[in-house]
This record gives C-alpha cells, sequence and structure tokens, in this order.
C-alpha cells in the first residue's frame, strides 16, 4: 500500500492507550478470545516485514514509534517504499539502526512519475547491504493514479533490476492479479523470490500465486469484518510460506482500525487474527513468521535486539 489512495491514510492521530500511550494495552474488553493474546503479553519475535516508516507520518516520530514497537514484542522490521525520494530516506532511517532494513522501488501509483533514470538510482540504492528487496512494485488497478501501460512497463523493469541484482521482490497488485501475473512471467523472474505483500486477493488466486511459488503477507486487512475470503486465503497458506505485516501507517487493523498512523507495534493484532483461523496461538504465528521473513528475505537470525 503506499500513497494517499490507501486506507486509513486520513485522519487524525494517535495513541489512546494507556500505559504511555503503547496502542496493546488497552482496555480489551468486548475482544474475542483469539485478540485477547496479543493484548495480554507482549509475543516474542514478531516481524514486521512492511512498514513505511519513512512515511511523513511516522517518519516525525519514528524513534517513538520504534520504542512502541519493541515494547510489543517486535524484534525486527522492513521498512518498505514506494518512490526514490521515500527509499533514499528509508535507507537513511535503517542504515544506523539494528534489526532494521529497507527495500527500494517504485509503487504502480508512482509510476507515471519515475524519472528516467530511476532505475540507476535503484541500482545504486541495492548495493547498500540494509537495502534487502526491490518493492513495493507492482499494479494497482483499483486507484489507476498511473496509466495502466506506465504501471506495467515500470514493474517490468523493476522485476528485470531485481533479477540481474538476485534482489527478492516485494510486489504489490490490487484488483490487478491476472496482470500482474502475466507480467511476472513474462519478467523470467524466479517467483519463488516475490511475495504477494497485503494480500488482499480471494483464496483462488492465492492458490495461484502459492502453485507458482510465492509467498503471502496479510496486513492488518485480515482483520476486518468483511474479509472473510481473505481469511481463508490466510488459511490455506503453507506455513513456510506466511509472512505477517502492518503496511503502516495504513491499514490499521481491527480492534484500533481508527487509529491513525497505524504502527508497527499492531502487527501483533495481525498475528492474533491469522493465529485464530488457522487455528493455532499469536506466539507460534510469530515464531513461524519470524523464520519464514529471515529465510525469504536472507537475514541471519543472530541480529541484536530491536533498539532506536
Ligand atoms: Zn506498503
Amino acid at each position: 500500500m503506499w500513497g494517499a489512495g490507501a486506507p486509513g491514510s486520513s485522519g487524525t492521530v494517535t495513541f489512546q492507550g494507556e500505559n504511555g500511550g503503547c496502542p496493546l494495552f488497552p482496555a480489551i474488553d468486548g475482544l474475542d478470545g483469539g485478540l485477547r493474546g496479543a493484548y495480554d503479553v507482549p509475543m516474542a519475535k514478531l516481524f514486521d516485514t512492511h512498514c513505511h516508516l519513512a512515511h511523513g507520518r511516522l517518519r516525525q516520530q519514528v524513534d517513538d514509534v520504534i520504542a512502541r514497537a519493541a515494547a510489543a514484542g517486535v524484534t525486527r522490521m522492513i521498512c518498505a517504499t514506494g518512490d526514490l525520494t521515500d527509499s533514499k530516506a528509508a535507507l537513511s532511517i535503517v542504515r544506523e539502526r539494528e534489526n532494521l532494513w529497507c527495500s527500494a522501488g517504485v509503487h504502480p501509483h508512482e509510476a507515471k512519475d519515475a524519472p528516467e533514470h530511476y532505475l540507476t538510482v535503484l541500482e545504486e540504492l541495492a548495493a547498500e547491504p540494509k537495502n534487502i528487496a526491490v518493492g513495493e512494485i507492482g499494479l494497482d488497478y483499483h486507484y489507476d493514479f498511473s496509466p495502466r501501460d506506465a504501471q506495467r512497463r515500470v514493474f517490468a523493469e523493476q522485476l528485470d533490476l531485481a533479477r540481474r541484482l538476485g534482489k527478492v521482490v516485494v510486489m504489490h497488485t490490487r484488483e490487478a492479479f491476472d496482470d500482474s501475473v502475466g507480467v511476472l512471467r513474462d519478467s523470467g523472474i524466479d517467483t519463488a523470490r516475490v511475495v504477494l505483500h497485503c494480500c488482499t486477493e480471494p483464496p483462488e488466486n492465492a492458490r495461484r500465486a502459492l502453485d507458482m511459488g510465492m509467498t503471502i503477507s496479510f496486513s492488518g486487512i485480515v482483520t476486518f469484518k468483511k474479509t472473510s475470503e481473505l481469511r481463508q486465503a490466510a488459511a490455506l497458506v503453507p506455513d513456510d510460506r506466511l509472512l505477517i505485516e502492518t503496511d503502516s501507517p495504513f491499514c490499521s487493523p481491527e480492534p484500533v482500525r481508527r487509529m491513525h498512523p497505524n504502527e508497527p507495534a499492531n502487527v501483533a493484532h495481525v498475528a492474533a487474527r491469522v493465529a485464530a483461523v488457522r487455528g493455532t496461538t499469536p506466539e507460534a504465528i510469530a515464531e513461524l513468521t519470524t523464520a519464514n521473513a529471515l529465510r525469504f528475505f536472507g537475514l541471519g537470525a543472530d541480529e541484536k535486539p530491536l533498539t532506536c
């Protein structure tokens, strides 16, 4: 998710929780059993694989955001990006911090504004050890902020870059699944090195992505009342292909859906809901998805604790 059209991108701040404003310890009345776990005990080893810390609404309070994430059991994060300025800003945030990494890429919303030299810039950024993926890239026919031919061209060019550089890909696709698959196929990229981030696809498309070898990441959208099909998709992903994320500052999960901006601490709610639909515990999901993320993104497991 990226930019002005994303759900949760409007509205006002912040934390009304207790304990110094931590969102994970407000009153828990009215929550179902699956969510209670996320509140009662901060879970160990959560990995928010997709958050936009360089987005204005998080960047201005980034140390506090990271501290709240750490307090909620988040030990690692990947800062996703949507254009060149954002990619540079993200790198500057993660460069000196333990257990934070970033991606670099041009989002389909920004495809029409990609400067001529954008691939050169992305290649330079890709040389940085903390920059571990190309993304988020893909197609968005829901908002159509860029003409579709520009979206397809910029997606294909960045897939080619990822293939050349041996980087994994963070893919955004919205109401454009068939075309996304088409561009992926034409690119010759190893689709086992692609994560379908912030999945909003029905089970049949999730199945197709899995058949192509992709990993699938679920955001707070999986907690929304009306997304039962997405929960079916979350139930069918094999253990070793599952990731979780916040996509913050967008997509605040239930039961803090009105909180804007969303932030990485809330990945605990995503873990809790995914656990409930898969008949397991939030702790097990935290453990599993952290191991998957370390493997998928090629990261060592022995990093130091998250600090801000
Ligand atoms: Zn995003």
